[in-house]
Order: C-alpha cells, then sequence, then structure tokens
C-alpha cells in the first residue's frame, strides 16, 4: 500500500465515498466536513501541492480545477457559492502531503478564513 494516503485512496487501498472519478481525478468526501457540502478533489498521481502541479502537468491543474466547479454543480452550491481551498505546507495548515482542492460549501463561509 502507498504510504501516501490519497495516493492509497486514488488505488482504492482505503475506502472512500467518491463523489466524482475519472482517468486522470478523483473527488471524495472529507472524513471530518466542515460544511454541509466539503468535498476533496485530488489527481490520481502524486503532486505536493497546487503550485508544483501547476508547473507539472498545467492540464492536470486545470483539470482539478474544471472536476471542483462540476463538484459544487453536483452537490447544489453553485449558485449559493462555495470556496476552493488548497491549503500549502505546514503554517497553512496542509496535513497530508498529496495536492488537493477542498469544495466547501452549503453555510455562509467567512472572509477572512482563519
Ligand atoms: P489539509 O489539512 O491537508 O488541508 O486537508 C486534508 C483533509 O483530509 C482534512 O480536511 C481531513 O479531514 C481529510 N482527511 C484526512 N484523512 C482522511 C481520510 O482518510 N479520508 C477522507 N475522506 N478524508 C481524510
Ligand atoms: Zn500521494
Amino acid at each position: 500500500m502507498s504510504e501516501c494516503l490519497f495516493c492509497a485512496i486514488a488505488a482504492g487501498d482505503i475506502p472512500a465515498d467518491v463523489v466524482h472519478s475519472d482517468d486522470r481525478v478523483i473527488a471524495f468526501r472529507d472524513i471530518a466536513p466542515q460544511a454541509p457540502v466539503h468535498v476533496l478533489v485530488i489527481p490520481r498521481e502524486h503532486h505536493d501541492n497546487a503550485a508544483d502541479i501547476a508547473l507539472a502537468d498545467p492540464d492536470l491543474a486545470a483539470q482539478l480545477l474544471r472536476v471542483a466547479g462540476a463538484v459544487a454543480a453536483q452537490e447544489g452550491v453553485a449558485d449559493s457559492g462555495y470556496r476552493i481551498v488548497s491549503n500549502t505546507g505546514e503554517g497553512a495548515g496542509q496535513s497530508v502531503g498529496h495536492v488537493h482542492f477542498h469544495v466547501l460549501g452549503g453555510r455562509g463561509l467567512a472572509w477572512p478564513p482563519g
């Protein structure tokens, strides 16, 4: 099994509540949701963070954003509003070192975030 948690989820070695799956990207519900809609969008291929994947594979980085938008629509928050977040580095709260976009919605979201 992969040592990377999200590589293991992408490989199907660890179960997840998957809401989108294609050849390059999967999206699944966060195990500790911070909003009524809280989905994580990840590439199947390992990249450490958003800036890295944008440099290494811009098409895949763009596909993550397309899927994030599609998930928001599918989850019914596209019109009410939603937030796409990618924490990068420990100080920003990144706890899993495989790039992921949080898609959060279904409640009012404060700005600035904490
Ligand atoms: P980060 O803290 O890196 O920005 O986001 C990692 C997210 O992954 C957290 O919101 C956390 O709740 C979620 N997470 C951690 N382990 C698992 C897991 O095993 N399954 C799922 N579905 N989410 C997880
Ligand atoms: Zn990984």
